[in-house]
């Protein structure tokens, strides 16, 4: 800390109790792995914090690293883990189905994944009613840009350059704060400006910014496009929901254009939005193509492509085809999640608590007022919905300046404290705060006075 000296230990907040304690771990150190990452794993990995965690357990909201040591995941492992680590109910569908069929291939029949097809329609509206199974949010991405140009016979799709869209040559080159890292050719697509309420030319005015992919349209294609992808809320980008009144504006434009729109609900949907189970229902929009991943396995890799019988229609007898998508196992685990989000009423309790979470960071913002001595970096904004929250931490509220060592730091202390959230944003200077969907509002409690703590000791 710059001269602000610690509290006692005895202040600091306490994390609410949780009846688990794991079995001693006496598997290879955080030291032992570092070392084997140094020769072995790809540079391209980054760790959070200083001091890496080796995490070895975990249980509903909780993780638990080599030396016993609990922590709050407000992160969920990137949203993901959606009904908690290790629930019991996805953990018992898994081995059961593990015992009887691991793996057959699409080409013979197996009712568990037709299930998860029929029960994954239900909860879509419209005509969304086709699936077809991927094992990522980047596959599932790359085959809804194809189906948009195939049905549309165009090329040219246009996404947001702060969206993420995964990390295969179709959706890199859709991801623009990424693709130049990677040397993607950003073939035939065009980013359009970002329709961000909090750094945006044009604030919360959602149709000026849909005058952009108007004019993309008009002045960079034919007049004819494929298709239009955004998240409803962007996750890796820090936790943008788009302004309001965008979407139906954009789907006016791309419908004329003779486009298909294609909603990536791979972070923003599966209940975690808590008004609605998706994302895009917030604008009022009904998409033609709905990718998902993440959330629907808890963890397991699955991921879908849902679409309508017509646009679906464009695959027959293509043989497209995914060797695990959808296997068994993945797809009765998707079962499982569903059954354990409507019973535990997840949906709900991602609405009642992140409405209560979002409103004590918005009190924090305030009660961090000053961005003079001895707080040097405050909190410009409080954004997100249900259980998908984001805090922008900047060094000036006037100027926006990102403070993103500060951020490092705030989350350094936060883990020393026992919270682990996330970051991201094009500036990296965005907490992102995705917890698994039964946080309660004893860990936002908890969560807000150990950011507040930690703000402090900047
Ligand atoms: N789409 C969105 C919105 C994402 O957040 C991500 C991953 O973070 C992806 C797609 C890619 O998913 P995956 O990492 O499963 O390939």
């Amino acid at each position: 800390g710059r001269g602000v000296s610690w509290p006692a230990v005895a202040a600091l907040p306490k994390m609410p109790p949780f009846d688990y304690t794991p079995p001693p771990y006496e598997g290879p150190t955080a030291a032992d792995i570092l070392k084997k990452r140094a020769e072995f794993l790809s540079p391209s990995i980054f760790y959070f914090y200083r001091k890496p965690l080796n995490i070895v357990d975990g249980k509903m909201q909780y993780l638990f690293d080599e030396h016993g040591r609990r922590y709050l995941d407000a992160f969920a492992g990137i949203a993901t883990v959606c009904c908690g680590h290790c629930h019991p109910e996805v953990i018992e569908a898994i081995i059961e189905q593990t015992k009887c069929l691991q793996h057959s291939t699409v080409v013979y029949l197996n009712h568990t994944i037709a299930d998860f097809a029929e029960a994954l329609a239900s909860k879509l509206p419209g005509d969304l009613k086709v699936v077809f199974f991927t094992n990522s949010g980047t596959e599932a991405n790359e085959l809804a840009m194809m189906i948009a140009r195939l049905y549309t016979g165009c090329h040219d799709i246009i996404s947001l350059r702060n969206a993420y869209h995964g990390n295969a040559a179709g959706t890199m080159g859709a991801t623009a704060q990424f693709n130049w890292k990677f040397n993607v050719i950003q073939s035939g697509v065009h980013h359009a400006l970002n329709p961000d309420p909090y750094r945006g030319v044009f604030g919360s005015d959602g149709e000026k910014y849909a005058r952009d992919v108007q004019e993309i349209i008009d002045f960079g294609t034919s007049g004819q496009v494929a298709g239009f992808i955004s998240e409803a809320i962007q996750g890796v980008g820090g936790i943008v929901e788009l302004a309001p009144g965008y979407l139906p504006a954009v789907y006016k434009s791309i419908k004329k254009a003779g486009g298909l729109f294609i909603a990536d609900e791979v972070q923003s949907g599966f209940a975690r939005p808590g008004s609605h189970f998706w994302g895009f229902e917030a604008h009022g929009v009904v998409p033609d193509i709905v990718t998902m991943a993440k959330g629907i396995g808890n963890g397991i890799p699955l991921g879908a492509v849902v679409t309508t019988p017509e646009i679906a229609q464009v695959l027959t007898r293509r043989n497209y085809f995914n060797t695990f998508g959808g296997n068994p196992v993945c797809t009765a685990a998707g079962l499982a999640v569903l059954r354990v989000l409507e019973k535990e009423r997840l949906q709900d309790n991602a609405f009642v608590v992140g409405s209560y979470l979002k409103d004590r960071l918005k009190a924090l913002q305030e009660k961090h007022e000053i961005t003079a001595s001895p707080v040097f970096a405050v909190i410009g904004d409080v954004r997100g919905r249900g259980l998908m929250l984001g805090v922008e931490l900047v060094a000036d509220r006037q100027l926006k300046t990102p403070a993103k060592a500060e951020a490092l730091h705030v989350m350094d202390q936060m883990k020393e404290m026992g919270v682990l959230v996330g970051k991201g944003g094009f500036y990296g200077n965005v907490f992102r705060i995705t917890p698994p969907l039964c946080f309660t509002k004893e860990d936002s409690d908890f969560f807000v006075d150990v950011m507040d703590i930690s703000l402090s000791k900047l």
